[in-house]
C-alpha cells in the first residue's frame, strides 16, 4: 500500500550570531542567534530538496524565539547576509521505491487494457466483416430450435453450417449431422465434410444484422426454426 502524505523538513544549513545586533525582546547586543533553514519535503513517493530558505532568530539571552515579524531592518540584512554564506544543498527531486513500482504498476495495467482492448477492436471488426460478407464454403456454429407452435419449442442442439449459396437477400445454409456439446462450443472447430442436414433458407438481412438464422418452415402457422450463431469459420 502507498501512504501518500507531506512533510516539511527544515535543515538547518548556517547559524551564527552577527555582531552588534540588539534583541527585540530583552534590548542586549551580540546575543542574536540566526539560523539559516533549506526548506525539504518528503512524501510516500518522493524526496525533494528544495531552493527555498527561511530563518530564525533566537535571544540566547532572553531565551527567546523572535518571530520574523518583529525583525528589525538589522536582523533582516544580516540574515540576508548569512543566506549568502551558507553552503545550500543543490536541489533535487528522488523518486521513492513506491512511486517507481506504481508507476510500472500502471504502465503494465494501462498497457494490458490497451492490448485487450485492441483484441476486442480487431475480433469485432473480423466479426462484423463475416456477417456484412457472407460468402459460399464458409461456416456458422448455430444453436438451434424449432418451434412448431406458440407452446412448444424443440431444442435442437448446436451445429455446424455451411453456407451453401447466397442468391439475392437468401443465403441457403445446410447443417451438419453432428452436434456439438455445450462444453465444447469455444473450443469447436468446422468439420470439413459432409454437410448433409437440414437445409434453410435465411434473409440476408437478419444474418447481417441480428447475427442469427431464421425461417418459418411451414406455409401456414408459425413454424419457425431460429437459431443463434456462436461461432464462425471463413473457407
Ligand atoms: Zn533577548
Amino acid at each position: 500500500m502507498i501512504i501518500i502524505y507531506v512533510k516539511n523538513i527544515f535543515e538547518p544549513i548556517h547559524t551564527a550570531i552577527p555582531e552588534n545586533i540588539e534583541c527585540p525582546n530583552c534590548s542586549k547586543k551580540n546575543t542574536l542567534e540566526i539560523t539559516v533553514y533549506q526548506k525539504h519535503i518528503e512524501t510516500g513517493l518522493s524526496y525533494k530538496v528544495t531552493k527555498k530558505l527561511s530563518g530564525t532568530a533566537f535571544c540566547t539571552n532572553c531565551n527567546t524565539d523572535i518571530a520574523n515579524v518583529q525583525w528589525s531592518k538589522k536582523i533582516e540584512t544580516a540574515f540576508n547576509k548569512l543566506k549568502e554564506q551558507s553552503k545550500i544543498e543543490k536541489p533535487y527531486v528522488k523518486w521513492s521505491k513506491s512511486f517507481k513500482l506504481l508507476l510500472g504498476f500502471l504502465g503494465i495495467a494501462f498497457t494490458s487494457i490497451g492490448i485487450y482492448i485492441y483484441i476486442l477492436f480487431a475480433s469485432n471488426k473480423a466479426k462484423q466483416h463475416f456477417f456484412e460478407n457472407p460468402s459460399a464454403n464458409n461456416k456458422i456454429l448455430v444453436s438451434h430450435s424449432v418451434r412448431e407452435n406458440y407452446s412448444k419449442t424443440e431444442d435442437y442442439g448446436n451445429s455446424w453450417a455451411v453456407i451453401r449459396k447466397i442468391k439475392g437477400d437468401t443465403i441457403v445454409i445446410q447443417f451438419h449431422k453432428e452436434r456439438v456439446l455445450l462444453e465444447e462450443i469455444s473450443n469447436s472447430k468446422a468439420p470439413k465434410s459432409v454437410y448433409n442436414g437440414l437445409t434453410y433458407k435465411i434473409k440476408k438481412n437478419e444474418f447481417r444484422e441480428k447475427k442469427r438464422v431464421t425461417q418459418y418452415h411451414k406455409k401456414n402457422g408459425l413454424g419457425l426454426s431460429f437459431g443463434y450463431i456462436w461461432n464462425f469459420e471463413k473457407e
